[in-house]
This record gives C-alpha cells, sequence and structure tokens, in this order.
C-alpha cells in the first residue's frame, strides 16, 4: 500500500461554529487543518437550530472550495442515550435525531457522541438502552451518509464506554444495523487504563481493540494529551507533551501504518494558535 504524504494527512481541530457552520471550516483553514470537528448547534442546550437549505449550501461550498474532508460533528453533552429515566431518554432521542437530521443536511461524515452513562442503573442496563435507542433510529441512518461514532470514553462517573468490551458489545450489536464505529480519544483510552506512551504499549492497546471491537470499526482519533495520570478515569485534556502521555506516544501514532491515516481533530486546551502548531508537530512527526 502506498504510503499518503504527511501533507495530505487529515489533521484538524474542534474549531468554532460561531456565526455559522462554515465558519469552523474557516477557522481550520487558518490553522492548516485538511478536517475539521464541530457542534452543529450549542452543545449546552436541548434545543438546536435547524439548519437552513442556505446554511446547508454555504457549508457546502466552503467544502469544496476549502478541499477540507471527513467532516465530524459532536453531539450536545446533554444527550445520553443509555438513561435509565424516561424523561431525559426521551429528550436525548429526539436532540439525537434532530443531531444526525443537522449532520445530514450539511453531509458531514461522521457522528461523534459519547455513549451514554448508566446513572442509578447498571452498565449492563446502560449498553442495552444505547442499543435500542440506536435501533430507533435506523429508519433516519439509513437517508444519509452520516456515520456514527461511539467516542471510547475516560470513565468519569458512571459514564460508559471506557472498556473496550462496552464499544465491542455496541459494535456486535449494531454495526449490522445503522452506520456506527468507534472514535478513539486518545486521552480517554490513557485516563481509562489503555497505555499509549510508547511504541510498544501502543501496538498492545491496538492488539486488544483488535481482539475485541475489531480494526476494522475505528474510524477516527480525538487527539489529546492528559492532564491526569494513567488509568485514573478523569477526563481532563493537555497539549500535546505537556500531560501525563507525553510526546513520544504521538510520534508513534504518526509513525504506525494504521492510526496515521485515520482523520485526527485535536482538542487540546487554548484554541487556534496551539492547535496551529500541533497540526504542523503532527504532520511533521508523520514525515519521520
Ligand atoms: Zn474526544
Ligand atoms: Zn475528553
Amino acid at each position: 500500500m502506498k504510503k499518503i504524504p504527511a501533507g495530505d494527512l487529515l489533521i484538524g481541530a474542534h474549531t468554532s461554529a460561531q456565526g455559522g457552520a462554515h465558519r469552523a471550516l474557516l477557522e481550520g483553514i487558518e490553522i492548516g487543518a485538511t478536517t475539521v470537528q464541530l457542534f452543529t448547534s450549542n452543545q449546552k442546550r436541548w434545543e438546536g437550530k435547524a439548519i437552513t437549505d442556505a446554511d446547508a449550501d454555504l457549508f457546502k461550498q466552503t467544502v469544496a472550495s476549502t478541499g477540507l474532508a471527513k467532516i465530524m460533528s459532536h453531539d450536545s453533552y446533554l444527550i445520553n442515550l443509555g438513561s435509565p429515566q424516561p424523561e431525559p431518554l426521551q429528550k436525548s432521542l429526539k436532540a439525537f435525531r434532530e443531531e444526525l437530521i443537522r449532520c445530514q443536511k450539511l453531509d458531514l461524515a461522521f457522528l461523534n457522541f459519547h455513549p451514554g452513562a448508566a446513572l442509578e442503573g447498571t452498565e449492563e442496563q446502560c449498553l442495552n438502552q444505547i442499543v435500542a435507542s440506536l435501533e430507533s433510529i435506523q429508519d433516519l441512518a439509513d437517508k444519509g451518509t452520516t456515520r456514527l461514532l461511539i467516542e471510547a470514553t475516560a470513565g468519569q462517573g458512571s459514564s460508559v464506554g471506557w472498556k473496550f468490551e462496552h464499544l465491542g458489545y455496541l459494535v456486535e450489536r449494531l454495526h449490522k444495523k445503522i452506520p456506527v464505529g468507534v472514535c478513539i480519544d486518545t486521552c480517554h483510552i490513557f485516563s481509562a487504563g489503555y497505555d499509549i506512551r510508547t511504541e510498544e504499549a501502543w501496538d498492545a492497546t491496538l492488539a486488544k481493540f483488535d481482539e475485541i471491537v475489531g480494526l476494522e470499526h475505528l474510524y477516527a482519533l480525538h487527539i489529546n494529551d492528559s492532564m491526569k495520570p494513567f488509568a485514573s478515569r478523569k477526563d481532563r485534556h493537555a497539549p500535546l507533551g505537556e500531560g501525563e502521555i507525553g510526546i513520544e506516544s504521538f510520534k508513534a501514532m504518526m509513525k504506525h501504518p494504521r492510526l496515521r491515516e485515520l482523520p485526527m481533530y485535536l482538542e487540546t486546551p487554548d484554541g487556534p494558535p496551539l492547535w496551529k502548531k500541533e497540526i504542523a508537530l503532527l504532520r511533521e512527526f508523520g514525515t519521520l
């Protein structure tokens, strides 16, 4: 297989859609990105604003003129598709459907979502509810090309998705019914207890992922260092090389034949000036 040149690798960040979804694309270009992640609506509110035809046209024109690819949405933080409580579950399902409609209208490649939190229920109940929730949107998922990516979590509080077994459980039950996949967040899996600090550690972690979930279901990466220690189950992002994971991990990642060609989205703190440097750094590692 031919190696993709570092300049063409899909590396970007979670840019700001303030002033319209297309603005996230333009911010991407300013920082040297070749892909971006965005919120299609306010991530802290239940009520989302629908995408108009004019919004969608402008967005698609901007995608074409910038050449950005594999654009990803991150869903609202309020959504819990595994909630044991009927009312929050109904609100979550409604908000998630609306999110997917916005993604489809913008022709986004991926909708990344946190699987859910068990709250007072068990992990298994939560996972089964997530399966049922996603099955209920099968009709809608069939109408577009947006793939739903389950984000690997750090396992903070009662959230599920921090064990590869959780991800495997969901993927196995859903992948033949709706287009699903997994997005690995480097900070999250490290905090969840999967070491990635060296090339050898990455290999062992990916072998485990392959065995339990299947590498063919891995579609994207969130790139963050971790402020919190290994296996702490705490989700605090740090700039690359300034956290507990360390820069060697990201070097190994950019050399890895399976990882380097996945779309990558930075969610490190500090925003565009830092992302510009980190994107350039990752590309430099990609040429090594
Ligand atoms: Zn993430
Ligand atoms: Zn996080």
